[in-house]
């Protein structure tokens, strides 16, 4: 059968990553989460003293040496290994797994910065449009089908408003044990990535013009799974 590119992009915390990567089990495609890819490159300016942070976990102040970061970056390795277990993808740094320690409030608070670097964006670019070549992918996160993939098959856009997103990563945080989780803190998080990734110069998140729109506020998961699915297999039959 013929294999599409599916690409999902849409707000913070919406749950494009849960969607996507059920999308992909169920149709056998590969799935790649980009959001992993800059949130990698965060956690390797952090563990190097590139980037500082002035006020705690605050995206709006932090301080970046650019310079060393894109200097440092060309011998960087950001890639994926295959669970055992799973067979979800796990997010390396040059081969090592560092899937747990991306998902903290640290590198949440400082990626959007990161990633509205013009180099980091045109590394990890690059990376993801090549591992489309073949297609049978489903990749999500900001601008998937605007700058990475224009011509995908089937662009679904998903959002859901600020609250809710802020509430499901409370919890998600919550369950995970980390400590000191605060919704406001989270809120305010989920806001601020949503202006930086919006503003930013270069692919700024926005809906492509032929996206399918899937706002999953008030949606369970299996409801939104098959309205994705749905969308899948119109794609795919067109
Ligand atoms: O999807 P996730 O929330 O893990 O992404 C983390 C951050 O990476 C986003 O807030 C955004 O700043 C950045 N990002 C991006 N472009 C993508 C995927 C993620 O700028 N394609």
């Amino acid at each position: 059968m013929n294999k599409i590119i599916v690409a999902i992009d849409g707000h913070s915390s919406c749950g494009k990553s849960t969607m996507a990567k059920w999308l992909a089990k169920e149709v056998g495609y590969i799935y790649v989460d980009t959001g992993a890819m800059y949130r990698t490159i965060t956690l390797f300016a952090i563990r190097n003293g590139l980037i500082q942070s002035k006020t705690g976990h605050d995206s709006s102040s932090v301080e970046i040496d650019e310079e060393q970061l894109k200097t440092k970056l060309q011998d960087v390795e950001i890639g994926f290994v295959l669970d055992p277990k799973t067979k979800l993808p796990l997010a390396c740094l040059n081969g090592e797994i560092v899937e747990d320690q991306i998902r903290g409030m640290e590198v949440s608070s400082m990626v959007s910065p990161i990633a509205a670097l013009p180099f980091v964006r045109e590394k990890l670019t690059m990376q993801q449009k090549q591992m489309g070549e073949k297609k049978g992918i489903v990749m999500d996160g900001r601008d998937i089908g605007t700058a990475v993939f224009p011509q995908a098959e089937l662009k679904v856009f998903v959002t859901a408003s600020a609250e809710v997103r802020a509430m499901r990563r409370f919890k998600e945080l919550q369950e995970k044990g980390e400590q000191n989780v605060d919704f406001d803190e989270i809120l305010k998080n989920v806001q601020e990535r949503d202006y930086i990734d919006s503003h930013r110069e270069i692919s700024p998140l926005k809906q492509a013009d032929d996206a399918l729109v899937l706002d999953n506020s008030n949606l369970t998961k299996d409801e939104q799974n098959k309205m994705l699915l749905d969308m899948f297999n119109q794609a795919i039959n067109k």
